[in-house]
């Protein structure tokens, strides 16, 4: 798994529109940004809707704003996931031809049922590993009706490295199973979506949350399924709240308090390992820039 470093460097922030953006996030932006500027790239903001029950009104446009306030702008438009079906249609339309994916009739309730006749509890706040009922080789879906478009997950641990956490490895069949695509509610699932949009947009490498790398195999995965280049990848540390959590707009972590730009990016920039900076906006990003750590794009 590794990403070809002789492209030009195109990198993207991909916040999901479902509130503001926190401290947490901007770490992440910040991060995204100044990776691309260190190796001469575009960065390029792509707001993550496809989730619309979980997205609220107006706060991509609340993050836009609150980037600009920071000196972050993307290179080129905006992309919006709700506008993209077609594309993810075609990229699970290829997938069903090359027999990686099958229908799914199974519910929520049906899946813990056969996990627990199996013996096999799952862990509470664990997400349930798919049992593999509705496999074309366990009969399908059984005469029951299509929910759902899973990916057919093969055994084996796969291995890669993180430009700034390392080797790393996970077995997704034991540890995740065959995951979902499209939603039982038809929606798209953040997975293909994600894969099918940095591979149009040419993204080379990478840059989020940690709380995120767990999802880099099963992405790598629906790469090699569809035949495209894998990015790079560079995980930034997570911001924790009060509670030990990860700032979340789930656990309601608190709206970026802009009044004072440069100390709410020097707060990320501590937080990614940089110097506190002075001066105008365009200065820090710069100092930042000069400072940047992971310039190597090729991990080791
Ligand atoms: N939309 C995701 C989020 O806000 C980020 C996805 C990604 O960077 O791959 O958590």
């Amino acid at each position: 798994m590794s990403a070809d470093p002789v492209l030009p460097y195109r990198g993207r922030f991909a916040p999901s529109p479902t509130g503001p953006l926190h401290a947490g996030s901007l770490v992440a932006a910040l991060a995204s940004w100044l990776d691309a500027r260190v190796h001469g790239g575009t960065w390029i903001v792509r707001i993550e809707d496809v989730d619309t029950p979980r997205c609220v009104p107006g706060a991509d446009e609340i993050i836009l704003r609150q980037l600009a306030t920071c000196g972050l702008v993307s290179d080129e438009p905006v992309v919006w996931q709700s506008n993209r079906s077609t594309l993810y249609q075609a990229a699970l339309d290829r997938l069903i031809a090359t027999d990686a994916v099958y229908p799914c009739a199974c519910s929520r309730k049906d899946i813990e049922a056969a996990l627990n006749a199996a013996g096999l509890a799952r862990e509470r706040h664990h997400a349930a590993v798919y049992p593999g009922t509705c496999r074309p080789e366990r009969g399908g879906l059984h005469g029951r009706e299509a929910r759902a478009w899973r990916f057919e997950v093969k055994p084996g641990v796969l291995r890669w490295s993180d430009r700034r956490l390392g080797p790393q490895s996970q077995d997704v069949a034991a540890e995740v199973g065959d995951f979902v695509l499209r939603r039982a509610d038809g929606l798209w699932a953040y997975q293909l979506a994600v894969v099918v949009d940095d591979a149009e947009q040419g993204i080379t490498q990478i840059v989020r949350g940690e709380d995120l790398i767990d999802n880099t195999p099963r992405q790598w995965l629906l790469q090699q399924a569809l035949g495209l280049q894998a990015p790079g990848c560079l995980h930034t540390p997570l911001v924790m709240g009060d509670n030990g959590e990860k700032l979340s707009k789930q656990n309601g972590a608190q709206a970026l308090d802009l009044t004072d730009p440069l100390a709410a990016l020097n707060q990320a920039a501590v937080h990614l390992g940089l110097p506190a900076a002075t001066g105008s906006l365009p200065d820090a990003l710069a100092q930042w820039v000069n400072a940047w750590p992971w310039r190597n794009l090729v991990p080791v």
